[in-house]
């Protein structure tokens, strides 16, 4: 049996979804503005993804980061895929402020402040509503061009 935690249905919302990826709200790490975007098969590494998989990924990876600037307004976005704990495909999008608890350093760094940051309904309400409607638009432009 896989151990993989993100091969089991994640505890996370589930934001979006489709046959290859899921895009998960990260609510756990008093952060806000935090997404994660799962490969829903157990793939490793980037270059064993297909290509039409791999351009599906970076046009996710692009939506996402336009929608938490829209939503969040962030100082940064900061994008990381590490992967060496759970060696299955995923990516880190967070919003970043000058005043967040970790700034400038990575968000798996220690804390330098110790503030609450919480998504509001109506942010991830909006992030659902605005992430669903962008990808949509975007398959359709593709369909249109293929
Ligand atoms: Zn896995």
């Amino acid at each position: 049996m896989c151990d993989c935690n993100l091969c089991k249905v994640p505890i996370l919302p589930i934001l979006w979804s489709d046959d290859n990826f899921r895009i998960v709200l990260v609510t756990d790490q008093n952060i806000k503005g935090y997404l994660r975007l799962e490969l829903l098969e157990h793939v490793s590494e980037i270059h064993q993804l297909s290509q039409s998989i791999k351009h599906q990924m970076y046009s996710l990876l692009n939506i996402i980061e336009i929608n938490l600037i829209n939503i969040f307004n962030p100082d940064k976005i900061n994008i990381a895929s590490l992967g060496n704990k759970t060696p299955h495909i995923h990516w880190h999008i967070i919003s970043r402020y000058k005043h967040d608890n970790f700034f400038p350093e990575s968000i798996w760094s220690k804390p330098t402040r110790n503030n609450l940051f919480e998504n509001t309904n109506e942010e991830i309400s909006n992030l659902k509503h605005q992430l669903t409607s962008m990808i949509k638009q975007q398959d359709a432009e593709q369909a249109f061009d293929s």
